[in-house]
């Protein structure tokens, strides 16, 4: 098998990258950086989501799975004790047969210097920086409401135990094709009014945000970041393209969820 480790910038988690590669060598797996079947992260769920940005354009053929050196996470949901376990399957199992895809954030980013397209894992935002964010939001091309407060976060089902969660959004089972759309401290008084609650858009349905001219908003997808003096316009919808885990073990999302929040 041709894979690559992505590691938090840790010693623990650098140790174990040792432990994987000595385990693996003798059978026959090679390190392959351009073209991983397998991307291993040893971190935490933010050394997955670095990992996914760096294998954006390998998304069809390659699997990620994550080893945790902090606490158990969704992403990385692997503990560093099971990795001669991990080993072993992936010595005996069918790597193919043990994928799973989640869906992903698709999003358009048009500004004074052109537009670009990404893909988030958990979400994109945008904020204001000094000011109120005022955005106009269209839902299928139809004004949908006059945004005023501090930004809109735009999550995937996967991202939505991420900054979603903080938001009071809903917490989403990763099988629904869906994006959901969460206000971040939206104004509402006698004069200006939004709906007050995440919505979540199906697999079909795209959502547009329009800040008002020449406003400073942070962008963010995922860890990544930059700011801007004039966005025309946000877009984002599901993604066609899906995030590949390979799950060797049963994996309950929902008891991740009470392990992760209440027990
Ligand atoms: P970060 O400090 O690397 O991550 C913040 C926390 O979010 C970490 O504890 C991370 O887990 C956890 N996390 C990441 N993905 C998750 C998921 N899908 N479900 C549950 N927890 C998850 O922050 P960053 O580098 O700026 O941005 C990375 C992510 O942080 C963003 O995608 C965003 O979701 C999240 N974030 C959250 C808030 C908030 O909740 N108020 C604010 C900003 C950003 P690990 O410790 O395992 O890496």
């Amino acid at each position: 098998m041709d894979y690559v480790i992505i590691t938090r910038d840790d010693d623990k988690s650098k140790r174990l990258a040792e432990r994987f590669h000595a385990l693996v060598k003798p059978h026959g797996f090679r390190v392959n950086a351009e073209q991983p079947e397998l991307v291993l992260t040893i971190g935490g769920d933010g050394t997955l989501l670095q990992a996914f940005h760096q294998y954006t354009d390998r998304l069809d053929s390659t699997g990620f799975l994550g080893i945790h050196t902090g606490h158990l996470g969704f992403y990385a949901d692997w503990h560093p004790e099971q990795m001669e376990h991990l080993v072993h399957l992936m010595l005996t199992e069918d790597l193919e047969e043990k994928v799973v895809s989640y869906p992903l954030v698709s999003i358009e980013l048009e500004t004074s210097s052109g537009s670009k397209k990404w893909l988030a894992l958990n979400e994109c935002t945008l904020k204001g920086i000094d000011h109120t964010m005022v955005a106009e939001i269209k839902l299928n091309d139809e004004l949908f409401v006059q945004f005023r407060g501090d930004g809109i976060c735009i999550s995937s089902p996967s991202g939505s135990t991420a900054y979603n969660k903080s938001l009071g959004g809903a917490i989403i089972h990763p099988s629904f094709e869906g994006i959901q759309i969460a206000e971040i401290a939206s104004i509402n008084n006698r004069v200006f009014r939004s709906l007050g609650s995440s919505i979540l858009l199906p697999e079909h349905h795209h959502c547009e945000i329009f800040p008002r001219a020449q406003q400073n908003l942070l962008f963010t997808v995922d860890q990544l970041s930059s700011t801007h003096h004039e966005i025309y316009k946000l877009r984002c919808a599901v993604a066609e393209e899906k995030i590949r885990f390979v799950r060797y073990l049963p994996f309950t999302f929902w008891n991740r969820v009470r392990e992760a929040f209440i027990e």
